[in-house]
């Protein structure tokens, strides 16, 4: 292990505690936490814990500048134009429901939406749902060489009645980007608004939503060094103004009779009930830390580390690997199944020998259903991982095949 990696792992409490017994590869499932942000809540609830946006007494005002603050850390990790186009919700899930919801008021019956096959299914149900409650039409961007999404065909697929483009930023599974410019550039034709489920892009460096053309932009907390039960919203200040709200309660109006009820502007439109203060607090400092990073270097060692993995899996015999063989374009999520293995049990094996990673269908089954398979193995890598980590993983597999084939 470098010592860039070793001084990262002691930033992050569990991995330093761990020591060299855990090889942490399920990433893309939940990172570890980052000490800024571990401390940052505890700090919040010792000493600042009051609700947000509320009560005047110093306590409440205290909690409501560090919940303002968080919000601003986010807008800058995503340079967005204003702070109150970040809304807190629960999750990567919860963001995309609540425009999947508002999208319900906003279609006419004919209207489309455009998903693709590799979405997870928190970014196809809600349009599902959508289709079945509004005669909204679905239709989906299918894979192409390398899994990659198949883009060649947008023009057709992308017609007068679409209202919305929703893409994985990067799969949860093959580890792809997409190349966002022609589907916003095919949006921008037809007047449709583009949405990235940033849920595994997020976790790999600051991201320019401006610089990307997109209208919406969805990520998670617990993915990104940061805690659980915290994840964000991003919306053109505009879009969000049109949009009406999906839960409705405390804290997101201006004024309420017992016949109706004026909803206050975004975000607060958007954060019914008392908002998770202290996660966002830590996620505010994790995505703070994260922009003070230098992830072109990151990204170069995390690329040699893929590039590594898949040549020592590439050489296991009767391995699938799911996704893109080339470094570029591309998140470091590798995954990959065994002829005749399941991968649980492969998991199991890796798991004993101190390897962490995920077997299944990984919340992906139209994906799986391309890809050919019912279900992979994954490896996913974050800016802690190493040579160490790599080299239990590939020699894991390697001890799994000979137990159980
Ligand atoms: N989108 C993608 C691409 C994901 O990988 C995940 C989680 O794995 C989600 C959405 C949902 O994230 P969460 O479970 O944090 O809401």
């Amino acid at each position: 292990m470098s010592d860039e990696t070793a001084a990262l792992r002691r930033q992050f409490p569990l991995l330093a505690q761990a020591g060299g017994t855990l090889h942490y590869l399920d990433n893309a499932a939940t990172g570890q936490i980052h000490e800024a942000a571990l401390d940052a809540m505890v700090q919040h609830e010792r000493y600042a814990r009051g609700n947000v946006l509320r009560a005047g007494h110093r306590l409440a005002q205290t909690a409501t500048l560090a919940y303002q603050r968080a919000r601003g850390q986010v807008a800058q990790f995503l340079n967005a134009a204003h702070p109150d186009e970040i809304v807190f919700t629960s999750g990567a899930t919860a963001a995309l429901n609540l425009v999947a919801q508002a999208y319900a008021d906003l279609c006419k019956p004919g209207d489309e939406i455009v998903v693709s096959v590799a979405e997870h299914h928190s970014n196809l149900i809600p349009w599902q749902q959508l289709r079945d409650r509004a005669g909204v039409g679905l239709r989906f961007v299918p894979l192409g060489a390398g899994a990659r999404l198949d883009l060649s065909g947008l023009r057709a697929l992308v017609g007068r009645r679409c209202r919305l483009i929703a893409l994985t930023h990067a799969s949860n599974v093959t580890g792809a980007v997409t190349d966002v410019g022609p589907v916003v550039e095919q949006a921008r034709a037809v007047g449709a608004h583009v949405l990235l489920d940033g849920a595994q892009r997020a976790p790999h460096g600051p991201v320019d939503v401006r610089a990307l053309g997109v209208d919406f932009y969805v990520f998670s907390g617990h993915k990104c060094y940061g805690p659980g039960g915290v994840g964000v919203l991003w919306g053109r200040g505009e879009f969000l103004d049109a949009m009406p709200p999906s839960a409705t309660g405390g804290g997101m109006v201006e004024r309420v009779t017992l016949e109706r009820a004026d909803y206050a502007a975004p975000p607060r439109r958007f954060e019914a009930g008392t908002p998770p203060v202290a996660q966002a607090v830590g996620l505010g400092e994790a995505l703070a830390w994260m922009s003070r990073q230098d992830w072109p270097r990151i990204e170069r060692r995390l690329a040699g580390l893929t590039a590594r993995l898949i040549e020592g899996l590439l050489a296991v015999p009767r391995l699938h690997l799911a996704g893109p063989l080339d470094a570029r374009d591309r998140v470091p999520v590798v995954s990959f199944w065994l002829e005749g293995l399941h991968s649980h049990d492969v998991c199991q094996v890796l798991d004993g020998l101190g390897v962490a990673l995920r077997g299944g269908h990984h919340c992906a089954q139209p994906l799986m259903q391309a890809l050919g398979t019912d279900a992979v193995s994954r490896a996913s890598l974050a800016l802690y991982n190493g040579d160490d980590d790599v080299d239990a993983l590939l020699a894991g597999v390697r001890e799994a095949v000979r137990i159980l084939a």
